[in-house]
């Protein structure tokens, strides 16, 4: 067990691709309740395969997880899928969102959110009308919300976004991060965001950059930032 609480901690996760590449060689990181902390770094660094690893969709080759101070054991698919559907919540890069689908089905039909609490959530996000609509109908930036929507619908333990920004306007952007912020702290959830996106920064409590597999802390503690 590690020591402190934390909410997420990584340690020294290795993954190597049998294309030689390399991007996670020793990575450590821990998030503790209610923490935002950042991954940033440039593209084809390693980000997106940390996410990956840390929800079990890459195998890593070594290293350890700990989810919500437990270890997570990736070789029992019961309990992995248990963690995926409870207690992690993620905003994918590519979105993955079912098409001819309406936007609420989208939500309802990967967690057990009520109506309300999803309806909240769609108007926090600026997308309640389209509640009804079929996915194909929305616009980039209106899907990456849906993705945001539907990993804080289930009021996750771990929120692990790749780049949740990227499509959103300044404003936008930072109502989705406040968001994940405010179900952080009812919930006592840690965020992980992983994002080019400069305008994040002061919202963070900690920033990580990756770099030749390995990861930096670069800042650490909002207050002492400002
Ligand atoms: P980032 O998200 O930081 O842009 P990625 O994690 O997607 O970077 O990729 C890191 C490196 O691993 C890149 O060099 C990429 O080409 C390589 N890579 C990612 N996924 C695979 C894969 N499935 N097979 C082989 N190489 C991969
Ligand atoms: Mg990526």
């Amino acid at each position: 067990m590690p020591k402190n609480n934390n909410m997420l901690k990584v340690n020294n996760i290795h993954k190597k691709y049998s294309n030689e590449a390399y991007p996670l060689q020793g990575v450590s990181l821990e998030v503790e309740p209610k923490q935002t902390a950042l991954i940033m770094g440039r593209s084809g660094s390693g980000k997106s395969t940390l996410i990956n690893c840390i929800c079990g969709i890459e195998n890593k080759d070594s290293g350890e997880v700990y989810i919500n101070n437990n270890l997570v054991d990736y070789t029992n698919n019961d309990a992995l899928n248990k963690i995926r559907k409870q207690d992690i919540g993620i905003v994918f890069q590519q979105y993955y969102l079912l098409s001819k689908t309406t936007v609420y089905n989208q939500i309802a039909l990967t967690c057990d959110a009520n109506e309300r609490d999803i309806d909240e959530i769609l108007k926090e996000l600026n997308i309640y009308e389209l509640k009804h609509k079929l996915i194909d109908e929305c616009s980039g930036g209106q899907q990456q919300r849906v993705c945001i929507a539907r990993a804080l619908s289930k009021k996750p333990k771990l929120i692990l976004a790749d780049e949740p920004t990227a499509n959103l306007d300044f404003n936008l952007a930072i109502t989705s991060i406040e968001l994940m912020q405010k179900i952080a702290k009812n919930m006592g959830s840690g965020v992980l965001i992983i994002t080019h996106d400069d305008r994040i920064v002061p919202l963070s409590d900690k920033v990580y950059h990756l770099e030749d597999g390995k990861l930096n802390l670069q800042k650490i503690n909002k207050k002492s930032a400002l």
